[in-house]
Formats: C-alpha cells, structure tokens, sequence
C-alpha cells in the first residue's frame, strides 16, 4: 500500500513527502489505518522501524487543529527521545497548524506550565514530569484523544510504573491507547491487560 491510500489530510502527506519518506514501512502499512480509525493498538517493534512516524502520522491525523487543548499524549523513557520524537511531530506537521510541546524533566516548571495553559495539542514528555503537571492540575487530561506510549518496555523497567498507572488513572474512559514496545515482558503485558481494549496486535 501507499501514504496516498490512508486517507490521510493532505497537510500530513505533504509533511510525509517532505520528510523524504515514499513508501510506508511494514509496522505504517499495518497501524496507520487501525490507529487512525481510533482503535487500541498493540505493536511490537524495534527503532529503525519507523514506529516514531507511524504514531506521530496517525496523532497528527487525529487531531482537531480548531481545538486548543491537550489531545495528544505521547510518554517516552528518556528526555532525549521526547525530543526526537518532538522533533519527528514537528517536521511532519510542518503543512497543519498544530502546537507540540516536550514536558520534560531538568526544564522550567513554570514556562511548562505557561504551555499548558496556552493549550498545546501535542504533549510528548517523560512520566515523571508528566504525571507532576497532571497532579498539579496545569494538564487537563479532558480532551485527550490518545495516549501512545513509545518503548513502554523501557519505560516500565526504568521505574515510571507508578507514574504511568496514575496517569492512566486521569484518562478519560474513551481514550485510544497505542502501544509500542520492542519486547513483551511481564510490566507490559500487565498494562495492555488493564487498560487496553480489544487491541490491534501487530509484530514487526
Ligand atoms: P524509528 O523506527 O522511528 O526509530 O525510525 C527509523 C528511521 O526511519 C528514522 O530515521 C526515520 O526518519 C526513517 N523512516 C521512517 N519511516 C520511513 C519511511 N516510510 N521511509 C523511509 N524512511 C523512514
């Protein structure tokens, strides 16, 4: 298959033809559509795949541009993945006027809240910071669409477990959960157990 059959926005190919990309890799082939469609989704993948994308396609898609709020949530284990992944969001919603902003740790509290406040509409952090910003009530979790969790194995083993559980406790009932993970242990498969419905597996 290609982009141009995934009835994507046009803003979104031209940000996917822009970054150089001509055709979808497999993990994109498989969980563009399902994802986009607002389904739980599952996917075991290493980096080189072109997971970061695949989310970062389908959250732009996603996204209501007129609303100025939180509806997206993507966490990352490191600050410097957040970063890239900001990176990633950035380039390919160069065509669509969508605000992405990284909630980090080791960054200014108040100029994250100041972000919130203005009503970002992609938020990629770390937990910690993010569960702090929630909690502290500067994140409301309202209008948040989905909550993609990028190499949760990661994430779970460097000890975010209590933060993403608390996180997953302010997420509105209807939110789609997309989850990558390049292995399956335990952690992982606890979460997608508790707080996934009827997922998409897919394993590239
Ligand atoms: P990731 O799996 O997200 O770490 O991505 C690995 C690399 O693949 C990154 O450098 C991306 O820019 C690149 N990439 C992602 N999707 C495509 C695609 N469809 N065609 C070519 N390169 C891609």
């Amino acid at each position: 298959s290609t982009f141009d059959e995934m009835n994507l926005k046009p803003e979104i190919l031209r940000g996917v033809y822009g970054s150089g990309y001509e055709a979808p890799s497999a993990i994109q082939q498989r969980a563009i559509v399902p994802i986009t469609e607002g389904r739980d989704v599952l996917a075991q993948a290493q980096s080189g795949t072109g997971k970061t994308a695949t989310f970062t396609i389908s959250a732009l898609q996603r996204i209501d541009p007129s609303l100025k709020a939180t509806q997206a949530l993507i966490l990352a284990p490191t600050r410097e993945l957040a970063l890239q992944i900001q990176k990633v969001v950035l380039t390919i919603g160069l065509h669509l006027n969508v605000s992405v902003h990284a909630s980090i740790g080791g960054t200014s509290t108040i100029d994250d809240i100041e972000a919130f406040k203005s009503g970002v509409q992609v938020v990629v952090g770390t937990p910690g910071r993010v569960y702090d910003m929630i909690e502290r009530g500067a994140f409301s979790t309202k209008n948040l669409k989905m909550f993609i969790m990028d190499e949760a194995d990661e994430m779970l083993s460097a000890g975010f477990k209590q933060q993403i559980y608390n996180v997953f406790r302010y997420l509105p009932e209807t939110t789609q959960v997309v989850l990558l993970s390049a292995t399956m242990p335990q952690d992982v498969l606890e979460v997608t157990a508790q707080f996934m419905t009827n997922p998409v597996r897919i394993l590239v």
